[in-house]
């Protein structure tokens, strides 16, 4: 069902009927927030809820400026990306996100943000609850690759990606060598799986030099989006 239009379009919802299927899609999973649990043994805890300390403005490289409140941390809009001190090549990533409900807004500007991989490759973050999956649409790796569906939770819910990445590989003299791959859990959902890519394909990530690690980038989308509970357990890189 799609709720965006069904929110613009509420004179129909007093036709009978119409309205039927609300509460029985109200029961479903799609009403709770993902379950949180700690971070297995061994994992680097990037944010546990107390402190920014592992994050740095993308911006300048200064402490990040972005709310920290109840234990989880929130866009501050305007203050830009923030990046982890610590870089990584291969690895699996695990985030929690929570999406405002921006009623008025659509499209790219429904609490909007991304999970920058090696800064540079963006799991979208998106309210698309009841979207068709797209490549700019939730847990969709943006430009890159459609997810096979869209797993979205409501907004003002608890949900979670799971990421399996792998840096693409080069040469010497910086020719690549093997492409990247990336498989994605959204709300423990499979829906990237091990999806290449190359490493020249970036949108707003982080520039530079593709052939070394990179952070883990959040994106200030402008939107009050808010993140807890993130973890990294780096592979051994081969
Ligand atoms: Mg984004």
């Amino acid at each position: 069902m799609n709720r965006r239009k069904l929110l613009s379009v509420g004179a129909l919802l007093a036709l009978p009927g119409v309205g039927a299927a609300l509460p029985a899609r109200a029961q479903g999973a799609d009403d709770m927030d993902m379950p949180s649990f700690p971070p297995p043994a061994g994992a680097t805890v990037l944010f546990n809820g107390q402190d920014l300390s592992k994050w740095v403005s993308r911006r300048g490289g200064g402490p990040a400026a972005w709310t920290l409140r109840d234990g989880y941390m929130e866009v501050k809009p305007g203050s830009g990306d923030i990046i982890t001190s610590q870089t990584f090549m291969d690895y699996q990533l695990h985030v929690e996100f929570w999406l405002p409900l921006m009623a008025q807004a659509q499209g790219q500007a429904r609490a909007n943000s991304g999970v920058y991989n090696q800064g540079r490759i963006e799991v979208q973050v998106l309210d698309s609850y009841g979207q068709p999956p797209k490549d700019n649409e939730a847990g969709g790796i943006y430009k890159v690759a459609v997810p096979s569906r869209n797993a979205s939770r409501k907004p003002e819910k608890w949900q979670s990606y799971d990421i399996a990445y792998r840096a693409p590989r080069h040469d010497a003299n910086g020719r690549q060598t093997a492409k990247g791959h990336i498989t994605v859990f959204h709300n423990g959902l499979l829906i990237h799986n091990n999806v290449e890519f190359d490493a020249q394909v970036t949108t707003s990530g982080l520039e530079g030099d593709v052939t070394k690690p990179g952070p883990i980038l959040l994106q200030d989308h402008g939107n009050l989006v808010r993140f807890r509970n993130v973890w990294i357990i780096p592979s051994p890189t081969a």
